[in-house]
């Protein structure tokens, strides 16, 4: 020992075992980086060396940061503690008090609480309105409108956001465009090259993938990505080493486990249409080349005891969440949507038979069953 016991403690091995060669790269779980003359330290603000401490950059979560954005055809990203973050570094990157949104009314839940309760108390306004009609969204629009927000695929009914017109209005009014792309992921739709300016995802889903992480994703024209990144150190919404660490090594098989989700998801949807229990299956009919998308949402007869049906799903669990590679369903009425008043949930379609599935990797043919024996179980003629 060098020194006294209680500085040998502290100090252990300290970078001593540093390899070059590392396969993955290393989770950096730190809250800081060292320098070791002031020469170094000035380095950093010269643009030399690119980390000083966690929260305002690290090399994990660049590294997620720009996988995103690599795979949606961007040029900048940042991640973030979570989706909800994302989106709110998005936004506040254009929109500051005193400015107005104009929303989708059928928007991912806790977006709706973000913008319509803590945004409000920031001083920016936000219009709600019908997106399937063109002519709402345009009479919504206000002298001090900003930024025009939408989904691609929306949460639990599966519209596809007209994703061309969306530019275009955005374009003519001079306004920010802003997609959550997290149903679609980058697999299925890089809004990006299509013209938007900025793209969240909540990375919690399809990115991480496995239902073990919290992160989420914006990515979009450098300029404005760099105010997302004064938002996310300013505010604190950085991400975790390693979440972002597990968040990259989800990415990596996302192609592989979309390709699945999305064959599944089909064969359900084809094979849950002409169940006598089923009086709808909300399922697009095109979201891209690659497939529809790995959510099927139905809506049940009232010749269904929904409460039996939920019970009679042998290996499904109930999740408030989606993305995983289980097959998992979700109640919006119980959770999600649980908050929306009847009028607006009955305007929105989702009533109390809907039943949000994400339909994981699992072979199709268990996952079909296992649907159909929990709706003949729970059906009964009145
Ligand atoms: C889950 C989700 C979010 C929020 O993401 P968190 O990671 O839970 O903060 C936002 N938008 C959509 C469409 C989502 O599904």
């Amino acid at each position: 020992m060098k020194h006294h016991f209680d500085t040998e403690a502290v100090h252990l091995s300290e970078n001593k075992y540093v390899s070059s060669a590392s396969k993955v790269n290393p989770i950096y779980q730190t809250s800081a980086f060292a320098f070791s003359d002031l020469e170094e330290l000035e380095g950093f603000y010269q643009g030399e060396s690119k980390y000083l401490y966690t929260r305002t950059g690290n090399p994990n979560t660049d590294e997620l940061a720009a996988a995103v954005a690599n795979l949606e055809g961007a040029p900048a990203g940042v991640a973030t503690s979570s989706g909800l973050s994302a989106i709110m570094a998005g936004v506040l990157a254009v929109v500051k008090a005193g400015d107005h949104i104009v929303a989708t009314n059928d928007i991912y839940g806790g977006t709706y609480q973000l913008l319509s309760g803590e945004l409000k108390d920031f001083g920016i306004d936000v219009s709600f309105v019908n997106f399937e009609n063109e002519e709402e969204i345009k009479k919504a629009i206000q002298p001090n409108t900003k930024l025009i927000y939408t989904e691609s695929v929306t949460n639990p009914l599966l519209r596809v956001e007209n994703i061309g017109q969306l530019v275009q209005i955005a374009k003519e009014n001079n306004l920010y465009s802003m997609i959550d792309n997290t149903f679609a992921t980058p697999y299925l739709l890089n809004p990006y090259a299509q013209g938007v300016d900025i793209v969240a995802h909540s990375a919690t889903k399809y990115i991480g993938g496995h239902s073990d992480v919290s992160a989420g994703v914006v990515v979009g024209h450098s300029d404005l990505i760099a105010e997302a990144r004064a938002k996310v150190v300013n505010l604190g919404l950085n991400l975790s080493p390693f979440e972002s660490w597990l968040g990259t090594r989800g990415l990596k098989t996302l192609s592989l486990r979309m390709e699945r989700h999305v064959k599944n998801a089909q064969k359900l949807a084809d094979g849950l249409k002409n169940h006598q229990g089923v009086r709808k299956v909300y399922y697009p009919e095109f979201v891209s080349e690659k497939g529809n998308g790995a959510i099927v949402t139905i809506d049940i007869t009232g010749k269904c005891d929904i409460s039996k049906f939920f019970k009679s799903l042998s290996w499904v669990k109930i999740v408030p969440t989606l993305a995983g590679v289980e097959t998992t369903v979700s109640y919006p009425v119980g959770t999600s949507h649980r908050n929306l008043s009847n009028e607006l949930r009955e305007e929105l379609g989702i009533t109390e038979g809907v039943v949000r599935i994400s339909v994981g990797i699992e072979d199709p043919e268990d996952i079909l069953a296992a649907f159909i024996e929990a709706l003949d179980k729970s059906y009964f003629v009145k």
